[in-house]
């Protein structure tokens, strides 16, 4: 994998919204770093600025995933996202819903960790 940033390699795998903030493995939520510009100076693990650009990016990109209607289901979203139904299924036990069906803005929320930037 190739930095992002500067396309130099190696590149480290970034979980843009981190596990401990209930972020996903899933594809949409990981941006490849070299060293550098993953733990460095300006990376997101050490300014704020860079963090929140990332995440507000990925946001954007979930907005557009679930852009196409208004509410999907646990099954419509593992296969949106490429995520495993039953841990989704557990991810979401908490989010509001209606007989299933989750409105984007939630959807969004959730795989965000809870909330929106
Ligand atoms: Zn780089
Ligand atoms: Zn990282």
């Amino acid at each position: 994998m190739y930095c992002e940033i500067c396309g130099k390699e190696p590149a480290e795998r970034h979980h843009v919204v981190f596990k401990s903030q209930g972020g996903l493995d899933i594809e949409v939520n990981f941006i490849y770093l070299c060293p550098e510009h993953h733990r460095g100076p300006e990376g997101p693990h050490m300014c704020k600025k860079t963090d929140l650009m990332y995440k507000q990016i990925e946001q954007e990109k979930l907005f557009k995933m679930f852009g196409a209607k208004a509410t999907f289901k646990i099954k419509e979203i593992s296969g949106i996202i490429r995520h495993d139904k039953k841990r989704l299924e557990r991810k979401f036990v908490k989010v509001k819903n209606h007989c299933g069906e989750y409105a984007a803005v939630d959807i969004v929320r959730a795989l965000m960790g809870g909330r929106l930037y």
